[in-house]
């Protein structure tokens, strides 16, 4: 550890050594969503000297935000929130490694491979697609998961070791299930909310007394008193049960990532180009990341760049009676944006076989491979 005096705090705790801090060096943290609760959270766990922290949330900093999102300034209006909370945090403690991802959460829409498998999983997202998805990707990757969720003067948190039963989806679906309904609140109460929540991170993480799995715990705030509940498995779950999976109900993650697979029509580079050539009116898109789009791309032939996280709110943007072409690297997210597009209504849509890289393969070497 190069800069070890920095914790010098709480390594002077009696059951929290120097093992203690390497462990949380070596962790990955997930976070989705950088508001209320993610931007304290996130600080707390890269002060702390949490390894690497992905951020995941699509939206910019608004005005209305600053009265609880701490880590965001007036003159950051405007600008990704994900970008934002990256260059603070990175000057808080330069030893983490921070990623940014300005993208909606949403399972369809996840490459698994491109988050790698996180330590653990920080559900600090305020839409319930996203709480899902977070649900999802816990239970089908069995890495932990803390929720939170704020309403008013009351705030929630339950930590999930995610092996097995029960999971948020067992929680969500009981008489104690959290309302969805939007409200406003005090910027105290998220902040704190977030905090327990980095905080029953950074003791599963270093091994210093991890949190009790599997319980809600509710903070009145108006009252100070807290409540504790445990949480059962849901019988029915289709997300954890495995005695429903195994009967061939199908489980939201098959709804989900099995709808992915279904049958989509499929561009190989060589009709691609033939289309080109004969002035054919086509709208080509880009889904790959900005740092791919700008390493080589084909706008020479039309293409149009929209990141994958943003498809879903840049739908307006494309034109669903056009014939459509999608593409990637090489294919795989292309194939989830084409499956998207077509429940949104894009019929005359394909996926062009073997992405761009097939494409330089096929048709234009001159092309830089990333
Ligand atoms: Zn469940």
């Amino acid at each position: 550890m190069s800069d070890s005096k920095r914790y010098t705090s709480q390594l002077q705790l009696n059951d929290f050594d120097t093992d203690s801090q390497a462990r949380l060096a070596r962790s990955h943290a997930l976070i989705v969503g950088v508001g209320g609760l993610g931007c304290i959270a996130a600080q707390l766990l890269t002060i702390a000297g949490v390894g690497r922290l992905t951020l995941v949330d699509p939206d910019v900093v608004e005005l209305e935000n600053l009265h609880r999102q701490i880590l965001f300034n007036e003159d950051q209006v405007g600008i990704s929130k994900v970008a934002a909370a990256k260059e603070r945090l990175q000057r808080l403690n330069s030893e983490v490694r921070v990623e940014a991802k300005q993208q909606n959460f949403i399972y369809q829409l996840i490459q698994d491979e491109e988050f790698g498998t996180p330590t653990i999983i920080l559900d600090c997202a305020d839409n319930p697609e996203a709480t899902e998805s977070s649900n999802l990707f816990s239970v089908m990757n069995s890495v932990p998961l803390i929720t939170a969720s704020v309403y008013r003067h009351e705030g929630r948190i339950s930590f999930f070791n995610g092996q097995g039963q029960p999971c948020n989806s067992c929680l969500a679906n009981s008489n104690l299930g959290a309302t969805c309904e939007a409200a406003g609140t005090l910027g105290t109460v998220p902040n704190m909310m977030g905090a327990l929540q980095a905080d029953a991170a950074l003791r599963y993480l270093s091994g210093y007394k991890p949190p009790h799995k599997n319980q809600l715990v509710i903070f009145d705030f108006e009252t100070l008193s807290t409540s504790g509940f445990s949480i059962e498995s849901d019988q029915r779950c289709t997300v954890c049960n495995s005695t429903v999976l195994e009967s061939g109900a199908v489980s939201s993650y098959d709804t989900l990532k099995g709808r992915i697979s279904m049958d989509i029509n499929q561009m190989q580079p060589t009709e691609l180009k033939a289309a080109v050539d004969a002035g054919e009116a086509l709208q080509i898109v880009d889904v790959r990341e900005q740092d791919e789009w700008d390493a080589s791309n084909l706008e020479s032939v039309g293409a149009k760049h929209v990141p994958m996280g943003d498809v879903l709110d840049r739908i307006s943007e494309l034109d669903p009676d056009a014939k459509t072409v999608v593409h990637c690297r090489s294919g795989g997210r292309s194939a989830k944006v084409v499956e998207a597009l077509q429940e949104k209504g894009f019929a005359d849509i394909y996926n062009l076989d073997g992405g761009i890289h097939r494409w330089i393969d096929d048709i234009d070497p001159s092309l830089t491979k990333v």
